[in-house]
């Protein structure tokens, strides 16, 4: 009899392990959210191709960015939205013959972000800073744009459970800020640069735990303050 329960007590143990090891968001259902459902939401997964973005440790900004970007639109589209993601692989949107590749690359993303029939974008990014002991996740939002503001409140908070950051959201000069006129935010997911924040930014579970708290901070702002 002892034997039985053992062997069940090792299964038990082995299906917990199992979907202790899964993201949590493939873990758990996305239902459909009538609140997303209409909207058009464009995702831009910073840098990618000629652009790596940050580079610690051998590891590049841009790869985590695509994850992260990538594991956002899944949950958005089950959640009901269309999703543009800016790009899908690691490549950037630079015209071939363009004598300023950064630039080129910023336009077109733009230019998609500033079609008339998106809801809301979201471009994700890591930080850097000289100071180490930074860490935690911060959003952006456009200068003296009230619902820019107000949607990267909503992110903050939802990630700030999980980031366990202290941060604010802020206003800065970001081009895709100050270049399109759709509402939007900037999220900085983590610092590369602490070596804590780089170990959970690396992190699959966590990477899907930070796509659903971005989620659900899209689903305050449209529920609570349109
Ligand atoms: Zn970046």
């Amino acid at each position: 009899m002892k034997r039985k329960w053992g062997i069940l007590v090792y299964f038990l143990c082995l299906t917990l392990a199992f979907f202790a090891r899964k993201p949590l968001v493939q873990a758990m259902t996305v239902m459909s959210d009538r609140t997303l459902n209409g909207t058009y939401i464009v995702i831009d997964a910073g840098h990618g191709g000629n652009d790596p973005g940050a580079r610690v440790d051998g590891q590049d900004e841009d790869e985590i960015n695509l994850d992260l970007s990538k594991k956002l639109a899944v949950i958005l589209e089950k959640a009901g939205a269309t999703v543009e993601l800016i790009r899908s692989d690691d490549y950037d949107l630079a015209d071939e013959n363009a004598n300023n590749i950064k630039r080129s690359d910023m336009k077109h993303r733009a230019d998609v972000i500033n079609q008339n029939h998106v809801t809301l974008f979201v471009s994700i990014h890591c930080n850097t800073s000289a100071d180490q002991r930074c860490s935690g996740s911060q959003v952006y939002y456009r200068k003296e744009d009230e619902n820019s503001r107000k949607l990267a409140d909503q992110i903050q908070h939802r990630l700030k459970d999980i980031t366990e950051s202290n941060y604010i959201p802020a206003s800065a000069d970001f081009y895709l800020l100050n270049e399109t006129e759709t509402l939007g935010v900037l999220v900085e997911a983590g610092f590369m640069t602490n070596s804590k924040d780089l170990n959970k930014l690396q992190d699959e579970n966590y990477r899907a735990n930070l796509a659903y708290a971005i989620y659900l901070g899209i689903h305050d702002f449209l529920e609570i303050l349109l």
